[in-house]
């Protein structure tokens, strides 16, 4: 039996350089074994260029592109490899937004993620929440372009009686016919189940898109229907894309980030997860009931979180070994692989380049955004910059308050609610902080672009009207004021913020 061998030591060599020569899991196969590699990327959130859109300038943080590099390396280093998308690709960024809100999907478009997916390779991927952000109409439209099948065995059309008479949205699992070759170089068919689940909160997150027109399952109630069924299949090993957080090991149904109590489930003998927007295995997970956050592992079955936007790409080792027609996984490794790397004086350095193909799959559709988040929509005679918005009067924080005053007004006209007083709530999101001395909003004196706009606004929130009483109003503020201490006036060198 090979022994456990952590990758991770490799890693400080040369960025993208091969490790072929270090590749010790398949050169230990034994004639009855096979080495698998599966690699995940996870909330992708529309990355597939390094670039930050609302600074309009290169990061070496994120990318697709980037984290195809060390996909690339890695199939040119395993004898068997297979690589899966964990959801959370289709919204998260200004690319996304140009897709839905300024250009739209058309019956046979091609969304630019989609593309950049299809010319990495990818062997299949599950829905994350953000998938639903544009409504079922814009998911379905963008899904068809995939080259790849896409999971999801907890969101239904229609429910049946039972999880397994669900009409789903899309297939619950798919089985993979592959092949595999051994240590000895002969070639053996493997039968590779995938699951897909998402939270089921997206019922709730997305309501005016998803209510009346799907409805979501518990995900661990969802794997125990039809994780059996897959068996019935013949699949050899089972493997999960949990678009769910490593969270509880304590079961609760309905559970946003169930991945623990998942990997319990009999018959799943890998798990991808995500929508942390974390890593593992690393020591975020330490002290975490039934996870060893060294060796990447959730009830002792190999788990990973490849990061998000492309900072890492996840990696699962199987070794499997034959005995008669049937497959068993006898060792497992996990890592993973990040694209950049900090410094101590928080500079960044990148670890790989861009594939240029993955980049060139997207890219009229990347200038397009920058065309788009460039473009003026309006002009400021005064600069709009949040350096103190914590402890005065300040401009980039009342012009949203003052639109979205100016937007409720008109959706109440002709309502029950017309003529109420309207407050608005509105929040200094980039005021330094945890953010970091660089993290301010400033806008500058003349042309406003959309650039500036998401400057401004960094979220894609929905406004919400929501009819409070007097005390409501009275708590709220009182919770506001709770993070400035009280001062005495007329004294000196008082602190006025409560950190
Ligand atoms: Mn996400
Ligand atoms: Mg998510």
């Amino acid at each position: 039996m090979p022994s456990h061998i952590s990758r991770r030591e490799f890693l400080g060599t040369a960025a993208g350089a091969s490790l072929i020569a270090l590749h010790p899991f398949s050169a230990r196969a034994a004639g009855n074994q096979a080495h698998l590699r599966i690699m995940e990327t996870t909330d992708l959130h529309v990355h597939v260029f390094p670039y930050d859109y609302y600074a309009d300038k290169e990061i070496d943080t994120v990318g697709l592109a980037r984290t195809a590099a060390h996909i690339a390396d890695i199939r040119a280093e395993a004898t068997n490899s297979m690589l899966v998308d964990n959801g959370d690709f289709l919204q998260g960024n200004p690319m996304g937004d140009y897709m839905a809100y300024e250009r739209g999907m058309k019956e046979g478009d091609m969304h630019p993620v989609i593309k950049a997916m299809n010319e990495v390779g990818f062997d299949a991927s599950t829905l994350g929440n953000h998938e639903f952000n544009y409504g079922l109409d814009f998911l379905t439209k963008s899904l068809a372009g995939a080259d790849f099948p896409v999971v999801c065995a907890n969101v239904a059309l229609e429910e049946g009686a039972s999880p397994r008479d669900d009409k789903t949205l899309v297939k619950p699992y798919v089985v993979l016919d592959r092949e595999v070759t051994d240590g000895a170089g002969e070639t053996h068919p493997l039968k590779l189940g995938l699951i897909g689940f998402v939270p089921p909160q997206i019922m709730t997150w997305d309501r005016r898109h998803l209510e009346g027109n799907v409805t979501t399952r518990d995900i661990v109630a969802s794997a125990e229907a039809w994780v059996p069924e897959m068996r019935e299949q013949g699949c050899d090993i089972i493997i999960a894309l949990s678009h769910s957080g490593i969270g509880s090991a304590t079961y609760s149904e309905g559970m946003e980030n169930a991945s623990v109590p998942l990997a319990a489930v009999d018959g799943i003998d890998a798990l991808m997860t995500g929508h942390s927007h974390l890593v593992f295995p690393s020591e975020t997970y330490g002290g975490y009931d039934a996870v060893d956050a060294e060796n990447g592992l959730i009830h002792g079955k190999p788990a990973t979180m490849g990061g998000f936007w492309g900072s890492h790409l996840g990696v699962i080792d199987l070794m499997l070994e034959r005995e008669g027609n049937e497959w068993r996984v006898v060792t497992t490794s996990v890592e993973t692989r990040p694209i950049s790397k900090r410094n101590e004086d928080r500079s960044v350095d990148a670890l790989v380049d861009s594939v240029p193909a993955v980049l060139a799959a997207a890219q009229a559709e990347h200038e397009a955004t920058l065309e788009y988040v460039r473009r003026a929509v309006g002009k400021t005679e005064a600069p709009l910059h949040s350096y103190f918005a914590l402890v005065a009067d300040d401009p980039s924080v009342q012009i949203v308050s003052n639109a979205q005053t100016w937007y409720i007004e008109q959706m109440m006209q002709g309502t029950e609610h017309e003529g109420l007083p309207i407050l608005s709530a509105a929040a200094p999101f980039k005021a330094g902080g945890r953010g970091g001395p660089e993290y301010y909003t400033d806008v500058p004196v003349g042309d406003v672009a959309i650039k500036h706009v998401s400057d401004l606004y960094l979220y894609p929130n929905t406004v919400r009207a929501v009819r409070v009483t007097g005390a409501q109003v009275k708590g709220w503020l009182e919770r506001s004021a709770g993070m400035f201490n009280q001062i005495t006036p007329g004294e000196a060198d008082q602190v006025l913020l409560n950190p």
